[in-house]
């Protein structure tokens, strides 16, 4: 195999693993309201294919979990989000911890 063939190859797996990562995520969301516990599981399976493939989670998913205990944040239900001083800040009902995140 050469070079040029091997970087083509390694472009389509984190493609791939992009897809996978966001289709993870819709059906996280889907299915939260049935099965909260099923959608967690989603976020871990969504979080092993990033580690796995070296692609990081876009930054709009990542706001889609807690980074403390990773579980799906919904708002209402399992987040409550607020703005503070141009940040996002988002509290995790499950570990009682505070998500920030900076705002454009
Ligand atoms: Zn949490």
């Amino acid at each position: 195999m050469n070079i040029r063939h091997k970087i083509k190859e390694k472009k389509l797996v984190k493609n791939l693993a992009k897809e996978s990562i966001e289709h993870y995520f819709k059906l996280a969301d889907s299915i939260f309201l049935k099965n909260p516990i099923l959608a967690n599981r989603y976020v871990t399976l969504a979080r092993k294919v990033s580690m796995k493939s070296n692609v990081s989670i876009p930054k709009t998913l990542q706001k889609k979990f807690c980074k403390h205990c990773y579980k799906y944040l919904y708002p209402t239900k399992t987040a409550r989000i607020r703005t503070l001083k141009g940040k996002l800040v988002i509290y995790c009902f499950n570990c009682k911890k505070f998500n920030r995140y900076r705002l454009k």
